[in-house]
């Protein structure tokens, strides 16, 4: 019935553009809108030369592409990785367009990388590398323009470099240029860990949907980053049961639940979860196809594919990776009748907080951690009834909800706005 090879499957942009194509086809979206919406406005390549530790010259490879600003500036991550690729980083930016339009906060969508590897390079070299991209791209950004923030191997430090290399060209302190910045260069409370709360939230009210309890709910995690990792100590303080952690070099299971906070002290000592003593060793692959109620795939694209989804135990999926399921893994999860949060929906926590975070810094005001969370909760809150009553009044899945209800909004808005000539 599948017709795709595995590496057209989990080519992130045909994942991206297939449900694209399905959820517009369902709205009957008008050809020309289509067209307009299927494809990135803006895609900026650049080669530039940075100076490494050694004395020679290398060329690295960076992207930034804005598929959308009809609804506001564009906001993306930038991810730092060898594998980047212009497909991926389309993907993603494309994503983020729905994302915002799901979470109905005023921006588009965008995403960037570079073509490195980070690990091998030293402090210094990532931050020659940083500011010469951000100079490379300095007039396609800015906070009325496009508005980067942390993913894949880039962190507080690297939206520092950023900020600080554009305000050296503006000659001026910006601090709304990019989010996710430590909190005394403008950062927000609460934006740290507001992508795994945002899944909290998210996972509350998909058990209220399934009439269940939170003590009775056995959670399974892939990924004990940023996301995974907040997202399991918010849960477990719930009183959910996080009974299994996958990371990439090993798994860990305790039927009784995994002492989080203690996990989290034996990471950062040891740099890995393997090893913990309160816990059985288990093969990462394996968890994510064992018993549980609640899976959440917090680490990385592809992990549900047309290899495992059939063996997935999981009632409910809530998606902190962005992508992490593939195109024929929904219809076969769907045919399981499992719940997917998609990820436009379920990982907004943190472009939420993010907009928060631009909102704050062009006011000069900041606000309190409760002030952050009370807004989070109430947008992840709304925006999960939103997808879900849309789901069940057009009898589709949460994605293509998600997905219908985003290019909806997007659509409406450049009809409203009229085509420019
Ligand atoms: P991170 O780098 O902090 O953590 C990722 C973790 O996953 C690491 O501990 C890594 O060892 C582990 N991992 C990687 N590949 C794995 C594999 N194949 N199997 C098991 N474990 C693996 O990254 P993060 O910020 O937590 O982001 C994770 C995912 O969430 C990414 O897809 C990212 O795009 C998405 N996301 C992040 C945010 C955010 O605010 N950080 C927001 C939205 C979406």
């Amino acid at each position: 019935m599948h017709m795709l090879t595995l590496e057209q499957e989990i080519n992130p942009w045909e994942a991206q553009a297939a449900r694209f194509d399905f959820a517009a086809q369902k709205l009957n979206l008008d050809e020309g809108l289509w067209k307009v919406l299927r494809y990135p406005a803006r895609e900026i390549i650049v080669h530039f030369p940075v100076m490494l530790d050694t004395g020679k010259i290398e060329v690295f490879t960076g992207y930034r592409v804005q598929h959308s600003v009809a609804r506001g500036p564009a906001k993306g991550g930038i991810r730092y990785a060898p594998d980047v690729s212009l497909d991926e980083v389309r993907a993603l930016a494309s994503w983020m367009t729905w994302k915002c339009a799901v979470v109905n906060i005023p921006f588009g969508g965008a995403k960037g990388g570079v073509i490195c590897d980070p690990k091998q390079m030293s402090m210094g070299e990532l931050e020659r590398m940083t500011r010469r991209y951000t100079a490379e791209i300095i007039e396609f950004i800015g906070p009325e323009k496009d508005v980067p923030a942390p993913d894949m191997n880039t962190n507080e430090q690297t939206m520092a470099w950023i900020m600080d290399t554009y305000s050296m060209h503006m000659r001026q302190t910006c601090n709304a240029v990019v989010t996710g910045k430590p909190i005394n260069l403008g950062g927000s409370r609460g934006r740290r860990e507001a992508t795994g709360r945002g899944i909290s939230v998210v996972c509350d009210h998909a058990l209220k949907h399934h009439a269940m309890r939170p003590e009775d709910c056995r959670v399974i995690v892939q990924g004990f980053g940023n996301v995974g990792s907040n997202a399991a100590r918010l849960l477990a303080a719930k009183g959910y049961k996080v009974i299994g952690l996958a990371e990439y070099d090993g798994g860990l299971f305790n039927p009784n639940g995994l002492d989080i906070p203690a996990l989290v002290e034996y990471r950062a000592s040891n740099g890995t979860v393997v090893g913990f003593p309160e816990a059985e060793a288990a093969d990462p692959r394996e968890l994510l196809v064992s018993a549980c109620d609640i899976l959440i795939p917090a680490a990385t694209e592809n992990v549900i594919t047309s290899r495992n989804a059939e063996r997935i135990q999981a009632k409910i999926i809530v998606e902190g990776a962005n992508g992490p399921t593939t195109t024929i893994a929904d219809e076969i999860l769907a045919d399981k009748n499992v719940f997917v949060v998609p990820d436009i929906l379920s990982n907004a926590g943190g472009v939420t907080a993010s907009y928060f975070e631009w909102v704050q810094d062009r006011m000069g005001y900041f606000w309190t951690e409760k002030e952050v969370n009370g807004r989070l909760d109430q947008i992840m809150r709304d925006s999960f009834t939103d997808v879900v009553s849309y789901a069940e009044k057009h009898k589709v899945n949460n994605r293509i909800a998600a997905y219908m209800l985003a290019i909806d909004r997007v659509a409406y808005t450049i009809q409203q706005r009229g085509i420019y000539a």
